[in-house]
């Protein structure tokens, strides 16, 4: 063959229009088809290793599981150590072969309560970046019955396909939050009452896929369309953690907590009783008084609350997770050679003012967004590499105006 007429034996290219042609024993190829073969087995690598859910178990215990969330959210003890116990448990039911006896483990879906920016997402993301599985994250809100405008509870299932890259079988392990659960809650107290569309309908569409069961999923999401193909996904592996505020529920537990203390059988007297986190006393039947069918607080066995964020908290959060605000501002100042230094005053006042106007966890990054702003529009292109926000710089840049705005976005 004249050497001019050599070509790619994959994509046919002549050899003028490659910049390489390698040659084998009977053909030849092109830097174009190498560089896509190469991104294929990254690809493909990526795949194996992801699936590989048993090796990060046999890694982590529940004590390692709770080190690693420890690593990215701040307290909530509690949680970090049901939630490592109820991960744990729940893939290790997935792992285990086929066995004789009768036995047969049960879903630890979980349930928390607390409230907003308390880091119940933050949670859920967390554990699903340890197992390396797919997440979806849903607001109730949007769920309604079939039937009704909104969305079937089968675009859950949809969402966590996406979130697999359309991998059944890795979504089949994933793991689905549900976000604002709370807000599914049966209006009244009445059972009898005219069914409300939004509340105990949803539920009980949610309840099937709690269970663990096949369901015929629309790819795309939307509305089920007869003309549509289904993906059919078995939801019995997947991990649900069903998060909410539980507006009011304090009162709830408060009037159970009183009751028992008047009664004979008081378990937990007046005196000891932590007036300002009454969420750690939370039973299933508080779940139930607020407007939770039974049936959907039996699916969710793992009932866990959060602490409410204190100024120490909220303090450390600033600048203690692996990927703390703080830490993420000297990244991007560090790009710009820009030496970048916060003082402990500074830090106190941002997190007094997010107490203040109660703008939680969410607010302290709109804070310092607020507060170095002008520092990271000015500083690159200055020839000043040196940033030390004290607490006076901070008050100079977070005018009553700025708080205002923040406010009415939290
Ligand atoms: P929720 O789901 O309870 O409303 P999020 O998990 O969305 O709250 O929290 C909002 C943000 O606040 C998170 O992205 C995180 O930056 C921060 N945050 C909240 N709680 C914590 C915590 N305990 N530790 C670290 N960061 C937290």
């Amino acid at each position: 063959m004249a050497k001019e007429e050599l070509e790619c034996s994959f994509c046919g290219r002549k050899k003028p229009e490659t910049n390489l042609l390698i040659a084998g024993l009977d053909a030849h190829i092109c830097d174009r088809c190498i560089e896509q073969a190469h991104g294929i087995v990254i690809e493909e690598s990526k795949q194996t290793d992801s699936g590989d859910l048993s090796a990060e178990l046999k890694l982590r215990k529940p004590l390692q599981i709770k080190e690693f969330l420890d690593e990215y959210i701040i307290g909530q003890g509690m949680t970090k150590k049901v939630m490592s116990v109820a991960v744990y448990n729940h893939y290790k039911r997935l792992l285990q072969p086929p066995t004789n006896d009768d036995i047969e483990i049960q879903k630890s879906n979980i349930i928390m309560v607390g409230q907003t920016g308390t880091g119940k997402t933050l949670m859920a993301k967390t554990i699903a970046k340890m197992l390396n599985v797919p997440l979806a994250i849903v607001d109730a809100t949007v769920l309604t019955e079939a039937g009704y405008v909104g969305e079937d509870v089968e675009s859950i299932l949809t969402r966590l396909l996406q979130a697999a890259d359309y991998n059944l079988e890795k979504a089949e392990k994933g793991i689905v939050f549900i976000d604002e659960i709370d807000k599914i809650a049966r209006k009244s107290d009445n059972p009898s009452i005219t069914r409300d569309v939004s509340g105990e309908g949803v539920q009980q569409a949610l309840l099937k896929l709690l269970e663990g069961t096949v369901v015929n999923v629309p790819p795309k999401g939307g509305r089920k369309h007869p003309d549509q193909k289904f993906i059919e996904v078995n939801t019995e592996n997947i991990l649900f953690i069903a998060g909410g505020a539980f507006d009011g529920i304090d009162r709830v537990i408060s009037k159970r907590l009183n009751m028992q203390a008047v009664g004979y059988s008081a378990s937990i007297s007046d005196d000891v009783v932590d007036k300002d986190n009454l969420l750690q006393y939370i039973i299933p039947k508080d779940l139930k008084d607020f407007g939770l069918i039974p049936e959907i607080i039996g699916r969710l066995p793992v009932l866990t609350y959060m602490d409410p964020l204190d100024a120490k908290t909220l303090r450390a959060i600033l600048t203690q997770p692996k990927n703390a605000i703080i830490k993420q501002y000297k990244k991007l100042f560090t790009m710009d050679d820009v030496d970048f230094a916060i003082t402990d005053g500074a830090l106190d006042f941002i997190v007094g003012k997010a107490i203040e106007y109660k703008l939680g966890a969410r607010g302290l990054r709109s804070l310092c967004e607020e507060i170095l702003t002008d520092a990271m529009f000015e500083l690159p292109s200055s020839n000043d590499k040196k940033l030390n926000v004290t607490k006076a710089y901070a008050e100079e840049k977070l005018t009553k105006t700025t708080i205002k705005k923040l406010k009415a976005v939290s």
